[in-house]
C-alpha cells in the first residue's frame, strides 16, 4: 500500500516537472529559434585573425568630401549623448537616400545585419592601424543604411563601396549614423550614452589618421 501511494506521489510529481518544462521550452521555442541567435555574422575574430588584419595606413571619410561640401554633421560626436556623427547630404531631407557610403580604410566586415529596431541595417568593420609604432584596433560602425554591398566576413578596402544611405526602415530622414569604436568585437551598441569609454570622435579620428593631402578624397569626385 505504501509503496503504491510512493508511485503516485512519484508520478503527479513528474507529470508536474514535465509540465513546468514542457511551459519553459514552449516560452524559450522562439529565442531559441530566432535566426539571429545563430547567426553567422557574429563572428568574433580570433587572435589569429587580428593578426592576420591589414594595417590601415590611411583613412578617408565615409561619404562625400572631407571638406564637408557634400556632406554636413547634423548630430555631432557627445551632442545630446550621442555616441556618433550623423551624416547628411547637403540637400536635406531625403536627397541622400540610396548615396554611397565607402569603408574609410583597409578591414574586414565583423558584421553585416538588421540591428533591430531603431537601427535598421548595420554594418561593422574592423580596422589595425598603427599608432606610435603600436598596432592598435579601431572599428567603424555604419547604421541605418539601406542596401548592405559586404557580408560579414568579407575584407574591405579603403573607398569601397559598402552601402547606400537609408531610413533605418522609414524611421528617419536618410542619413548615415557613423561610429568609431575601439572594440574588436562586433555589437550594435544603444547609440547614445552619457559615458562613451570605449568610443571615438569619429571625425577627430579620420582627421587625425588621413595619412593623405587635405584634397585628396581619395576617390573620384562626384558630381
Ligand atoms: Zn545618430
Amino acid at each position: 500500500m505504501k509503496s503504491r501511494a510512493l508511485r503516485i506521489a512519484l508520478l503527479v510529481f513528474a507529470v508536474l516537472v514535465l509540465t513546468c518544462a514542457g511551459r519553459v521550452f514552449f516560452k524559450l521555442w522562439p529565442e531559441l529559434t530566432r535566426p539571429n541567435r545563430v547567426d553567422l555574422a557574429f563572428q568574433f575574430p580570433s587572435p589569429l585573425e587580428l593578426a592576420g588584419l591589414p594595417t590601415a595606413s590611411r583613412f578617408d571619410f565615409p561619404m562625400g568630401s572631407e571638406h564637408g561640401a557634400l556632406t554636413y554633421n547634423a548630430q555631432r560626436f557627445t551632442e545630446n549623448r550621442h555616441l556618433g556623427d550623423d551624416l547628411n547630404g547637403i540637400g536635406g531631407e531625403n536627397s541622400d537616400l540610396g548615396d554611397p557610403i565607402y569603408a574609410v580604410a583597409d578591414g574586414r566586415v565583423l558584421l553585416a545585419r538588421d540591428g533591430g529596431p531603431g537601427w535598421g541595417n548595420v554594418i561593422i568593420v574592423l580596422h589595425a592601424y598603427l599608432d606610435q609604432e603600436q598596432r592598435k584596433f579601431v572599428q567603424s560602425y555604419y547604421a541605418h543604411v539601406e542596401t548592405m554591398l559586404v557580408h560579414a566576413g568579407d575584407k574591405v578596402q579603403r573607398g569601397q563601396q559598402i552601402a547606400t544611405v537609408g531610413t533605418g526602415n522609414g524611421r528617419y530622414l536618410a542619413h548615415l549614423h557613423f561610429e568609431m569604436r575601439e572594440f574588436t568585437t562586433p555589437f550594435i551598441g544603444p547609440g547614445y550614452r552619457e559615458d562613451t569609454r570605449g568610443w571615438v570622435n569619429p571625425t577627430g579620428f579620420i582627421q587625425a589618421h588621413r595619412g593623405a593631402p587635405e584634397d585628396d578624397v581619395g576617390r573620384a569626385p562626384q558630381m
